[in-house]
């Protein structure tokens, strides 16, 4: 068993942890010193059985956009004839953090990847075993490697990686690559991996191919940004996370479920999957209790046929968005 004091003895490590991993800010990081509720996170997080098992890649039908969850807040994205991944983590450990559930995808089984795009440097977003994995993988099955997009000041952390080339992106800058238009969104987080490097940026993408969109938010929580997004961008598919919400405090970068669902509403897309939850034991709320709070705020909220919660491996599928713009729903809360 993990001891408090051992833990103690290594505040290098510990700090590391406790502020790039458990994605708190560093003034939250002040004010919040509950180290002995820490701890035990660490402790349940340390001796478990990891459940799930991978699943098949299934590759989308003609003209469809697919979506299949690895677990947490990865992604692989079928669009437009091409395969995204988003924040992909294969990794079972993250320093001290065991993974509860086994990625939906085994890493060696992926298809060739034309695109890898990175939210933000923290650890359960942007792991550099998986990726560095991942551009071996695609040399050796396809004899290629793809090409990486991250926010503004988070490439030096994936230049060394093997990638064929690393695109820097801004806050609302469309780049267009593969036959995508990739643009960067706005969220309420914080980028640092570390501790000084606080000028690293972050947020989430809107993708777009022909009549498809996807919207993948990153880490955020709930701001007026959503309607923002939804008004320049309108993305028919929002992949909003639920998870990391308690205590209180969390939520000034985390959305609770309910948050999550509001800004659902707010962007005005079509269907709602939600990520970021199940995976790693970041924050207090049981590991069952996203989920299930979602269900019933959706359900409440006469969502429910809308909201699509995907078990990791799971992949599903989605025809062409028709005008959806006139039917845009404005929240009233
Ligand atoms: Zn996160
Ligand atoms: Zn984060």
């Amino acid at each position: 068993m993990i001891r408090l004091p051992r833990l103690r003895n290594s505040p290098g490590l510990f700090r590391i942890y406790y502020l790039a991993v458990m994605n708190l800010s560093p003034r939250n990081a002040a004010k919040f010193h509950k180290l002995r509720q820490f701890s035990r996170l660490i402790r349940e997080s340390a001796f478990h059985s990891i459940t799930g098992e991978p699943q098949h890649y299934v590759p989308a039908p003609s003209g469809e956009l697919g979506v299949t969850f690895i677990g947490h807040s990865s992604f692989l994205i079928q669009i437009g004839g091409r395969n995204v991944l988003i924040d992909p983590v294969f990794s079972n450990r993250l320093v001290l953090l065991r993974r509860f559930r086994h990625p939906g995808l085994r890493l060696a089984d992926l298809p060739p990847i034309d695109l890898v795009l990175l939210t933000h440097a923290h650890m359960d977003h942007l792991d550099r075993t998986s990726l560095r994995k991942i551009v071996r993988q695609q040399q050796r099955m396809y004899q290629r490697s793809p090409v990486a997009v991250v926010p503004v000041r988070v490439d030096d952390l994936v230049n060394d990686l093997g990638f064929r080339s690393v695109e820097t992106t801004e806050i609302w800058h469309t780049l267009r690559h593969s036959g995508i238009e990739i643009t960067r969104t706005p969220s309420r987080h914080w980028g640092a991996r570390m501790f000084n490097d606080t000028d690293r940026g972050f947020g989430g993408y809107v993708l777009r191919a022909g009549a498809h969109s996807l919207y993948h938010s990153g880490d955020t929580a709930y701001f007026s940004g959503f309607r923002e997004i939804g008004l320049r961008l309108s993305p028919d598919i929002a992949l909003l996370p639920i998870g990391a919400y308690h205590p209180d405090s969390f939520r000034t970068v985390h959305t609770s479920p309910e948050d999550a669902l509001r800004a659902f509403q707010d962007l005005g897309s079509r269907t709602m999957i939600p990520m970021h939850f199940g995976t790693f034991r970041l924050s207090y709320e049981p590991m069952h209790e996203p989920e299930q709070r979602l269900r019933e705020a959706a359900a409440r909220a006469g969502l429910a046929a809308r909201v699509r919660v995907l078990s990791e491996g799971e992949t599903t599928f989605f025809q062409p968005a028709v005008k959806r713009r006139a039917s845009l729903q404005v929240h009233a809360g």
